[in-house]
């Protein structure tokens, strides 16, 4: 796999490497121009210096000529005899000896005499006369001069026989050979041109055709003389060229072209810079090799050093970070290995936080419901579950710390009892979990006795000695369950159980589960019974002993649930008082209750109405306003409404009883004391209630026989009511006998299903008119 980082070092370099081939060639080509064009410059500068020279040295040459011409013998007489035949082969004898290529005689005043072939009368035109007319001022004349399509230099000298007697002119044609011979002596072409109608005519010119032919279309404005032009395009190539101005030549002066190519200046350049572009794209080619190879010394530790933070990512540190050598990268690996380790510790050390009790090291729920599930493979076991007793009293009255350290050594205890293989948690607070391997139930229920045991050691901490105590749950996997959450509900509700049996330690009991799970749907549906008019009220009379009349009814509540049926109060009241929801319904009750009462009232029947509280309701302090604005509301005094409080109930805090009955006390409502025999009061207690009468609870009524127990029970209660000035009710009057020993005990009130069950409203009525009948 190619790493990005390696790419982009690749592609780094080679930019690199062909940014500086790219400057080097910019420079080396607009350096080298400069200089060559700065070089032919100054090439064209010399070239019109060595022009002048050639022209001069010419200019000379011809003057010599003319003047031995013009001093010949020969020649003087053939003027002086004025013949043209003569004269005429004079002047080609001469001419031809001295190889020039035209030559005139004129007459002293510069009228034609002869001349070779070529030549005649209006040869030279105007710019002979004017050379004519310097010769004579001046005594001789170099001029150059177009004639017949050629252009000529030609010098002038006076024929004197001893007067003048006649001008010679001897002329020599700027022609290719010409501009040839300079070409060799400079390396320069030259060309002369001159201005005609709007373009240059071309006389001669050392230019290969086409330039040449480009030369003759530029426009004539275009070269002024004196004047040096750069990058002049001829045809293909570039030149520089440099103009003059022949002197006596006449108007529009002829011009002497001299001309560098700048393509064959550049030649050479050209070449370089091709060299320049082939070691470039050597350079590039190579340096493509170094990076590739640089690149992957460098990226590939970098991308080792990048794997490996993608495997710490996903949470593997197992993998040892190497990278080879001692340069930055292998020194920031080391640092990525420690850091690696770094995090690879804290990790366990998170982890065992997470899964441990800080207090007691313990493993906690999660990881002993992790570790259970896992140990709940074929093998027998038993889950225990613990739970201290009294143990929020402990840190009630002696502080957290002490119970923080008596939670300790509960945890040292526990892991100094098991054996080896067994597990012991902390599923929170005071309750533990032992898990133990390979035990039946016998010898599970032997080995949580011996904890038990062992934890009941006095605990002596520096100030003070604690007695421990605790509850244990068993179940047993498999009969009991074969996951993990399972066997610890279970274990839980056996712990339960054997809270409420104070037997220290329980085993699960088959169908306990569904008990459970029983109240926990009717807890939830609780909630909506009163909505979903599932609640309502039976009424059971209590019939005066003395009078033979039925003085009260007792109001009871029954739960018809949508899907299970009838509820028993006894099962559903307790839920409700621990889910909080006892307040509405104990409302629901009262307001029926009183409603009923006043329906009955207004049909005549005036009856005493007993309504149960449980104990949650003597919390409820708004308690006493519902009853006494329901009262007011319904219109039923006061006196007519009883409420029953269970024994149980007062004694749970007798003082917020006592303040609560009170308060009950003063709207005028009378108080009863339920189920009276199973709450262990004592006389003391007892004697600070502020009730009217006292229910003797129906487990001693029940079977009431001449001489039993229950019989002293019941007699000596009934006593002791009525030595605290109580009315005494028996409640669950069943049997005559029973009922016959009742009245004997002088016992003043009785309700039991000898009398009637409890009843609907409309039945109860019925029953009660019969019931006056009867015993009228
Ligand atoms: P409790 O207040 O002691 O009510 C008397 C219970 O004994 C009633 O059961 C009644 O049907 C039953 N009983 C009456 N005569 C006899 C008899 O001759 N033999 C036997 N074996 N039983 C008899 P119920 O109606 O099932 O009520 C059970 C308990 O539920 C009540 O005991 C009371 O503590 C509670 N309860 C009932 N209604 C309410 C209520 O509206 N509010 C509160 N807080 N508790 C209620
Ligand atoms: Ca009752
Ligand atoms: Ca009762």
């Amino acid at each position: 796999m190619r790493s990005q980082l390696h790419t982009r070092i690749v592609a780094l370099l080679i930019g690199l490497v062909l940014a500086a081939q790219l400057a080097t060639f910019v420079v080396v080509h607009f350096a080298t121009e400069r200089s060559v064009r700065s070089q032919l410059s100054d090439e064209l500068e010399v070239g019109e210096r060595v022009w002048q020279r050639f022209h001069g040295a010419r200019g000379e040459q011809l003057l010599e000529t003319a003047l031995v011409l013009a001093d010949d013998f020969g020649l003087r007489a053939a003027v002086a005899s004025g013949d043209p035949a003569t004269m005429d082969s004079a002047l080609r004898n001469h001419a031809s000896r001295v190889g020039a290529d035209a030559a005139i005689l004129l007459g002293p005043d510069g009228r034609w005499l002869a001349g070779l072939d070529g030549t005649g009368p209006d040869w030279g035109g105007a710019a002979l006369s004017q050379a004519v007319a310097r010769a004579e001022s001046e005594g001789f004349a170099l001029a150059v001069l177009p004639a017949d399509g050629r252009l000529h230099q030609l010098a002038l000298i006076p024929v004197m026989a001893p007067q003048r007697i006649g001008w010679v002119g001897i002329g020599s044609t700027f022609d290719g050979a010409y501009a040839g011979d300079f070409r060799a002596l400079t390396g320069l072409d030259v060309s002369f041109v001159q201005a005609g109608q709007g373009v240059l005519s071309v006389y001669a010119s050392s230019l290969e055709a086409p330039a040449r032919e480009a030369l003759a279309a530029l426009p004539a404005g275009e070269l002024a003389p004196g004047e040096a032009l750069s990058d002049v395009a001829l045809g293909e190539e570039h030149w520089f060229v440099r103009a003059l101005a022949l002197e006596d030549s006449g108007e529009p002066p002829v011009q002497v072209l001299l001309q560098g190519s700048l393509d064959q200046a550049m030649a050479p350049v050209a070449s370089l810079e091709n060299r320049i572009l082939l070691l470039s794209g050597l350079a590039a080619a190579l340096a493509l090799l170094v990076a590739g190879f640089l690149g992957r010394g460098i990226s590939r530790p970098v991308v080792q050093l990048a794997r490996a933070a993608q495997r710490v990512q996903d949470g593997d540190y197992s993998q040892p970070i190497e990278v080879a050598g001692r340069d930055e990268i292998a020194q920031l690996a080391a640092a990525f290995g420690h850091m690696q380790q770094g995090i690879a510790a804290r990790e366990a050390r998170i982890l065992h936080q997470a899964h441990h009790d800080g207090l007691t090291g313990l493993p906690n729920r999660s990881l002993a419901h992790e570790r259970l599930e896992r140990a709940l493979g074929t093998v027998r076991g038993a889950v225990l579950v613990l739970d201290l007793d009294r143990f929020k009293e402990i840190n009630d009255t002696l502080g957290h710390g002490f119970g923080d350290q008596v939670l300790e050594e509960v945890g040292k205890r526990l892991r100094q009892a098991v054996r080896p293989g067994d597990l012991v948690a902390r599923l929170g607070g005071d309750e533990f979990m032992v898990l133990m391997a390979d035990v039946d139930g016998e010898r599970a229920m032997q080995r949580a006795r011996d904890l038990l045991g062992q934890l009941r050691r006095p605990l002596d901490l520096p100030t003070t000695r604690i007695n421990l105590d605790a509850s244990l749950g068993l179940a047993l996997h498999p009969e009991h369950g074969t996951d993990a959450q399972t066997l610890l509900r279970r274990a839980d509700i056996a712990l339960y159980d054997a809270k409420e049996a104070r037997a220290g330690v329980a085993v699960y009991r088959e169908g306990r589960d569904e008990v459970h799970l029983r109240q926990l749907a009717l807890v939830g549906d609780l909630r909506e019974s009163i909505a979903r008019g599932q609640l309502s009220l039976r009424y059971q009379p209590k019939v005066d002993l003395a009078s033979r009349q039925v003085r009260h009814v007792e109001a009871l509540l029954r739960w018809r649930h949508h899907a299970l049926g009838p509820v028993s109060p006894d099962e559903f009241i307790p839920l409700a008082e621990r889910s909080g929801y006892v307040h509405e319904i104990t409302r629901f009750v009262l307001e029926a209750a009183l409603a009923q009462n006043a329906a009955w009232r207004a049909e005549g029947l005036d009856l005493g109405m007993a309504v149960n509280l449980s104990a949650m309701d003597l919390m409820d302090a708004d308690l006493p306003g519902f009853v006494q604005s329901t009262l007011r509301r319904h219109q039923v005094p006061a006196a007519r409404l009883i409420l029953e409080v269970t024994e149980g109930a007062l004694m749970r805090d007798v003082d917020y009883a006592v303040r609560m009955l009170h308060r009950l006390r003063e709207i005028g409502v009378r108080l009863s004391i339920d189920d009276f025999g199973t709450g262990y009061s004592s006389l003391a207690q007892l004697k600070r209630m502020p009730v009217d009468e006292m229910k003797i609870d129906k487990s001693f009524v029940m079977q009431l026989i001449e001489g039993s127990d229950d019989a002293v029970i019941v007699r000596s209660t009934i006593e002791l009511g009525h030595n605290m000035g109580l009315t005494v009710i028996a409640e669950g009057v069943e049997t005559d006998s029973g009922l016959e020993l009742l009245r004997r005990f002088r016992c003043d009130m009785v309700q039991g299903y000898l009398f009637s069950p409890p009843l609907e409203a409309g039945a109860l009525l019925d029953w009660c008119r019969r019931f006056e009948d009867v015993e009228a």
